[in-house]
């Protein structure tokens, strides 16, 4: 791209940016309302939520924090799986004439109402989509406040990384757009100062002729009236020596704009390098902050959106062209054990040695990406079922053989897996759909196994 085109494109990046933070904000606004109002309906149905609840509303009153609100969607989990768990009590039974003959469709509440609304006006990037059609059904499944909570909550997670990626890009973009505005202030000054320039030198020539003639003028004229050859020497001698004067300082003068001239230009050169090199850097750091965005912090492997993203090409792939490729679900056995026992930070080590683990088994394309929590996928592209089964195999022994330490002692660590192979017409929910089915068989025969669906 050119000067020109890059400061142009730059602006518009800028103008686009700046409109959509500003829906974000009004957005982010919104959900953090939301949220609040839905902790306060949910408050007081059981005790096991009141604490997280509370504390939640505390963070939507201050800049949000991705790892503090992932942590909190966590327990919020967890509390609302407790409640789950617990003993319904006895609804009141309705009278018979007022129990619906057919289909009993449950009221939907106002919250759940306005949260769907909500969320068909987000218009996040194409790979949420999948991810907001889950939170649409869990919403429109959701039998209390407290799950409905749960679900504006992780919402609000996906609308507070997105606002961040925008802010970053169009700080980025500002930064780019003022140094341009910079150098094209000073090319502006330049072609003033050429324009200027080349005015003078066309004065100066003016100037010259004007001297030549007049000196010739009176030559001629001194001509005409000499009486004698010595004053007409004499004369010629003067009017020369005048004209060898003029012609020198025209040379003089020439000299200094040509010196001047070329000054001007190398300086140019130079801005229109840094420019240059400043443009590209630009790029190089765009490119660097989306690669950011599809990296795991803790594991340092893909996360969940580069998977998105890849399994997507992979699926189209298969329908198209007929490759064979297959996907694995991993989840490690009784993780929550490890956590209670040595706790988070020792659990965080673990998770990163299995992915360490883990990576060092696979070929350079295949990917391998944290799903969330302490499950992986990897989708193995140029794979038969017999390949599959035999790489998820590969893993499993590969994570039981090695020596994990808590506190001093060797503990063991698990996985279970489920294998599938990526069919024609597959969409990517499909083929994580049955993983994850094999996934729960695996888990339900005893754990430490694979299984392939
Ligand atoms: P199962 O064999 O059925 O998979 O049992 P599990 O204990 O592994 O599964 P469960 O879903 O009950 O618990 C998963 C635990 O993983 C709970 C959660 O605290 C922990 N966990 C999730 N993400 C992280 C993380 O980033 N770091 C740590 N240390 N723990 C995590
Ligand atoms: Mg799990
Ligand atoms: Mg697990």
């Amino acid at each position: 791209m050119d000067t020109q085109g890059s400061i142009v494109a730059s602006s518009q990046t800028v103008e686009q940016l700046e409109r959509a933070c500003e829906g974000w904000r009004r957005v982010d606004n919104l959900l953090r309302r939301l949220c609040s109002r839905l902790t306060y309906a949910a408050e007081g149905r059981a005790g096991i939520l009141d604490a997280t609840l509370s504390e939640l509303r505390q963070r939507l009153r201050e800049p949000l924090e991705e790892a503090a609100l992932e942590s909190l969607l966590l327990r919020l989990t967890d509390a609302v799986r407790a409640l789950d768990a617990l003993p319904v009590e006895a609804a009141p039974v309705a009278p018979m004439d007022e129990v619906a003959a057919e289909v009993v469709v449950p009221p939907r509440s106002a919250t759940a109402s306005l949260l769907l609304q909500l969320i068909d006006r987000l218009g996040l990037e194409d790979n949420a989509t999948e991810r907001l059609d889950n939170v649409r059904k869990a919403i429109l499944q959701a039998s209390d406040e407290a799950a409905l909570a749960a679900q504006a909550e992780i919402v609000a997670c996906m609308v507070n990384r997105h606002h961040r990626q925008l802010d970053d890009q169009r700080a980025a973009a500002e930064a780019l757009l003022a140094q341009v505005t910079l150098q094209l202030g000073e090319l502006t000054r330049y072609l003033d100062h050429e324009s200027t320039d080349r005015h003078d030198g066309k004065g100066a020539r003016q100037e010259l002729d004007r001297h030549l003639t007049s000196e010739i003028d009176a030559l001629g004229t001194h001509l005409h009236q000499a009486r004698d050859v010595s004053s007409l020497h004499q004369e010629v001698q003067s009017r020369l020596g005048a004209i060898a004067s003029h012609l020198k300082t025209f040379r003089e003068r020439e000299d200094a704009r040509e010196r001047e001239w070329r000054l001007q230009s190398e300086r140019m050169s130079q801005r229109i390098g840094e420019l240059e090199r400043s443009a590209q850097s630009f790029e190089a750091r765009l490119r660097q902050k989306q690669q950011l965005a599809s990296i795991d912090p803790l594991t340092g492997i893909a996360n969940r959106l580069a998977f998105e993203q890849d399994i997507e090409r992979v699926c189209a792939q298969v329908t198209q062209d007929g490759a064979e490729a297959c996907l694995l679900v991993i989840d490690i056995d009784h993780f929550k054990k490890i956590n209670d026992r040595f706790g988070h930070a020792a659990g965080d080590r673990a998770l990163r040695i299995v992915a360490e683990q883990l990576a060092t088994r696979l070929r350079a394309d295949d990917l391998l990406a944290r799903y969330g929590g302490e499950e992986f996928v990897v989708l193995l592209p140029r794979t038969d079922a017999a390949a599959g089964r035999a790489m998820a195999e590969n893993l499993r022994a590969c994570i039981e053989s090695v020596a994990f330490r808590g506190q001093k002692r060797p503990v063991q660590i698990t996985l279970s897996c489920g294998v599938t192979v990526l069919g024609k017409g597959d969409t990517p929910g499909d083929a994580f759909d049955r993983a994850d089915r094999a996934l729960y068989r695996a888990k339900h025969r005893g754990r430490n196994r694979c299984v392939m669906l």
